[in-house]
């Protein structure tokens, strides 16, 4: 099983992650979650590259996420199966992406859409307390979604790869969701 998780800020993409992970007994890979353990470590270069983006709530560069990306799809522990939580998240990297996966012999299983609206988003954000979680931040992710990560939604949908679930529903609905759209 190969897939990957998109939505906004919010979405509930790092819970349903989780829970997919576990139920597939596949290695979970959250790009935010490498960026914001990278910025808490003073002597990483990613770290250095990235803290401004992430503060801000901008996206990181394309060459940046490509290279973390890269590294850890190449490693061995992901040949059983993985999911890439928040990545790719412009019409650029799902390109490479692409690449990557032909390099590596591998094909995509299935990409996942939580669709759920601004104010979701918004009201979901602002009760975490992580350090991108102000709200300018959450604002520049809300855009940054719908500018970059939203279009290039119509890519994994022309090559029928495109599944959307309703994301403002509980947790179980949305697993459940999930499950059954992806016929297992
Ligand atoms: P997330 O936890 O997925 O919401 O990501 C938190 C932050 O990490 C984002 O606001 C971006 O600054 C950065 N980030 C994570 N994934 C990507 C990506 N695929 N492309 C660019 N920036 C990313």
């Amino acid at each position: 099983m190969r897939l990957v998780i998109l939505g906004g800020p919010g979405a509930g993409k790092g819970t349903q992650s989780h829970l997919l992970c576990q139920q597939f007994q596949i290695k979970e890979i959250a790009t935010g979650n490498i960026l914001r353990t990278a910025l808490a470590d003073t002597s990483s270069a990613l770290g250095q590259q990235a803290r401004e983006y992430v503060e801000r709530g901008e996206l990181v560069p394309d060459t940046t996420m490509i290279q973390l990306v890269r590294q850890h799809l190449t490693q061995l522990e992901v040949a059983s199966g993985w999911l890439l939580e928040g990545y790719p998240r412009t019409a650029f990297q799902a390109e490479e992406l692409d690449f990557l996966l032909d390099d590596l012999q591998q094909r995509l299983t299935k990409a996942i859409y939580i669709e759920v609206p601004d104010a979701v988003m918004l009201e979901r954000s602002l009760t975490r307390a992580r350090l991108d979680d102000t709200p300018d931040a959450i604002q520049r992710r809300i855009d940054a979604f719908h500018e970059r990560t939203k279009p290039m939604l119509d890519y994994y949908a022309f090559r029928q790869y495109l599944l959307r679930v309703d994301g403002s529903q509980a947790i179980a609905q949305v697993q459940a969701e999930i499950l059954k759209k992806l016929e297992v």
